[in-house]
């Protein structure tokens, strides 16, 4: 088996002493290069989890390893190195007046040398496919271009993880499919590995592996297609199927025989065109 990048264990949390675990025993690992989607409902628990692991909150119990070191007070600023985070809205994101100054932004404050920072800045942005509007203002992008903006300037740090919390949920269609695209590159090309948080099983498609949280838990975990096998269940928990997969399930229903319908994760994301 391969190396671990990230490891979750038994971890519980509550926001104050006197109120519910919002977190329950959660445990999972993320291996080296791999892309996990953590997907789950409203309030199943998916960003006070990225926020442990972004260190912004401590859990309460249990243990998070990031690249082999414990999670702790200690080692909170180390960590926080080896984590790039993306987020919802990539107008929050902003701060530089081109692409390029903003790519340059969060290098600048972490005093990467003007020489290095050459070499990293135009390779980041090459990355994601904006070498056209280097000189553009921000925001005057559509939404796919600023959010892969944003994953250029995560980029160039150099982390090892980087977590997408509902980083495409404010984006059209294409725009969504832009930004999975480019994830899948980060992943092929630099063997980054991935967590994406999402609310949308549309978008655990093309992950190598799917945790589905609900209550604080982990209800579900395996690949793509063995969890949208739980069909009904994850309706249950309030989680949409994607067209296709219902598609599929209602032409089981009717006897149609599935060995002749594969569906493959390209088929599924498709849908998001
Ligand atoms: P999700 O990202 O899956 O929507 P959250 O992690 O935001 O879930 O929320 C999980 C639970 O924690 C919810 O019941 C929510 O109300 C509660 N919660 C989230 N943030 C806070 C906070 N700052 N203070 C108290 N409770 C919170």
């Amino acid at each position: 088996m391969s190396e671990k990048a990230l490891s979750v264990k038994e971890l519980s949390f509550r926001y104050q002493e006197d109120s519910p675990y919002v977190l329950n025993g959660v445990s999972f690992d993320v291996y080296k290069g791999e892309w996990l989607a953590i997907a789950g409902h409203n309030g199943s628990g998916k960003s006070t989890l990225a926020k442990i692991l972004n260190g912004l909150l401590l859990p309460a119990h249990g243990e998070v390893s990031i690249q082999g070191k414990h999670l702790s007070e200690e080692t909170i600023w180390d960590i926080r190195k080896e984590i790039g985070m993306v987020f919802q809205n990539p107008d929050n994101q902003f701060v530089g007046s081109t692409v390029q100054d903003d790519v340059a932004f969060g290098l600048e404050n972490n005093g990467v040398s003007v020489e290095e920072m050459r070499q990293r800045i135009p390779e980041a942005i090459k990355l994601v496919n904006m070498e056209e509007f280097i000189e553009q203002e921000p925001h005057h992008l559509s939404g796919g271009q600023k959010q892969r903006v944003a994953i250029a300037g995560i980029i160039a740090a150099q982390p090892s993880i980087i977590v997408l919390d509902e980083a495409t949920s404010m984006l059209d269609p294409s725009g969504r499919m832009e930004v999975l695209q480019t994830v899948r590159k980060l992943q092929e090309d630099k063997k980054i590995t991935i967590i994406s948080i999402t609310h949308d099983l549309n978008e655990v498609a093309m992950a190598d592996r799917v945790i589905v949280m609900n209550g604080g838990r982990v209800f579900a975990e395996g690949t793509p297609e063995e969890v949208f096998q739980l069909g009904p269940k994850l309706s249950d928990i309030g989680l949409d199927l994607p067209f296709a997969v219902k598609l599929s399930e209602t032409l089981k229903n009717k006897g149609i025989a599935m060995s002749k319908i594969h569906l493959t994760n390209e088929d599924l994301v498709d849908e998001l065109w």
